[in-house]
């Protein structure tokens, strides 16, 4: 028997969280709709300087998706298309669509335990395949990867990294944060992400100064100037609405909500213990804990996803296929060896709610309910 008193736990509430924001953000409607400018303006420049500012880099470029922002840095990168381009089987299948968009073949090695690219790997495969031009790693879950490992992979091997930072905001290792290893990050503000938008967005980060013009560029239609369109570019512009509403009601709460998040996930680490959910940890450095991710350690994972939700637990799975086994890509990239730990994970991951508006009744109640299933 599960839980009587269970009380559904949602993997996320943006309904508590407009509660919490709401004079703020119609605040930032107002100054929009007040200012008669809604593309490309005030608001998203201001956004752009200050969310730089907190991420430690010299620019951000507002875009229309997490997806584009990937799209976008390989291409101001330099990457052509027609190369090749290394990266986890592990992710949102976003990452592996963007090195497509690009125009570029993905290449896909396996993963460690901790669910992010396995480095050690990625270096044989730049050894054994000189024609891979870029390296797309991603911080998985918001685990930091070993950032002077990246930045010896793209040195020794010639490689431009571009960092999938979609789920790592707030993240860091060695003192930095990610993104800052390789030529740009790219983050998405997707509204489940650490940052949030209310609606769809995405940023490039970046301290190169022709990379971040070029990205500019490419998120107007190619354009250099007004009617000058110098390379077929895309439209995926930050709204003015959002940028407005992540400055003035989620960018100064943004530390609070990676606060949240590390209490709780050390609440989970801390309660699990003797259960057979194993916590998917970071190896080293400060995980953003954008997902609490466990392995199944024993029994059928999906009958033990069940009877959480059952129990009311929103659980989730990320991801339960590998990208290349996706019908969007059959017959396209190739992938290294069986990438097994990648499909072990993707089998047998859960990830439990984790998200700022969580409380903490609703935190034990969690345990209570993965300690009865899988105690
Ligand atoms: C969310 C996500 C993306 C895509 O971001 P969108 O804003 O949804 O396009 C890419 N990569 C990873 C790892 C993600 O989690």
């Amino acid at each position: 028997m599960v839980s009587e008193s269970a009380v559904p736990v949602a993997a996320n509430d943006f309904a508590r969280q407009w509660l919490d924001i709401r004079d703020d953000a119609i605040g930032a409607v107002e100054r929009v709709g007040a200012s008669g400018w809604l593309i490309l303006g005030e608001e998203v420049r201001e956004f752009e300087r200050e969310f730089a500012a907190w991420w430690g880099v010299d620019h951000a470029i507002g875009v229309a998706s997490g997806l584009d922002a990937i799209e976008i840095a390989l291409r101001a990168a330099g990457i052509e298309p027609g190369r090749r381009v290394l990266t986890t089987p592990l992710t949102a299948f976003a990452t592996t669509l963007a090195i497509l968009r690009a125009g570029c073949e993905p290449v896909w090695c396996d993963v460690d335990e901790s669910g992010g690219l396995d480095l050690g790997l990625a270096d044989i495969a730049l050894r054994d395949d000189p024609t891979i031009a870029a390296l797309v790693p991603v911080h998985l879950y918001g685990h930091p990867l070993d950032p002077d490992a990246l930045r010896r992979l793209a040195a020794e091997h010639g490689i431009l990294v571009i960092e999938d930072c979609a789920q790592s905001a707030g993240a860091e290792r060695d003192g930095s944060p990610t993104g800052v290893a390789g030529a740009a990050g790219a983050t998405s503000l997707y509204p489940t992400k650490n940052l949030g938008a209310m609606g769809d967005g995405g940023v490039i980060l970046t301290d190169d100064e022709a990379l971040a013009e070029r990205a500019r560029s490419l998120r107007d239609y190619g354009q250099a100037g007004r009617y000058e369109h110098v390379e077929a570019g895309l439209n995926s512009r930050l709204d003015e609405l959002q940028a407005a509403i992540l400055r003035s009601a989620l960018l100064p709460r943004l530390d609070g909500f990676l606060a949240c998040r590390a209490v709780i996930a050390a609440r989970y680490e801390a309660g699990l213990r003797g259960t057979s959910l194993r916590p998917i940890t970071a190896v080293v450095g400060r995980s953003a804990h954008h997902l609490f991710p466990v392995e199944v350690t024993a029994g059928d994972p999906l009958e033990v996803a069940a009877r959480l939700r059952e129990a009311g637990i929103g659980v989730g799975r990320h991801y339960p296929f590998v990208c290349p086994d996706q019908r969007a890509v059959a017959g396209i990239g190739i992938s290294l060896g069986e990438l097994a730990v990648a499909r072990r994970l993707a089998t047998r991951e859960l990830s439990l709610p984790i998200h700022p508006y969580l409380e903490e009744d609703e935190v034990e109640a969690v345990l209570a309910a993965c300690v009865e299933v899988c105690g």
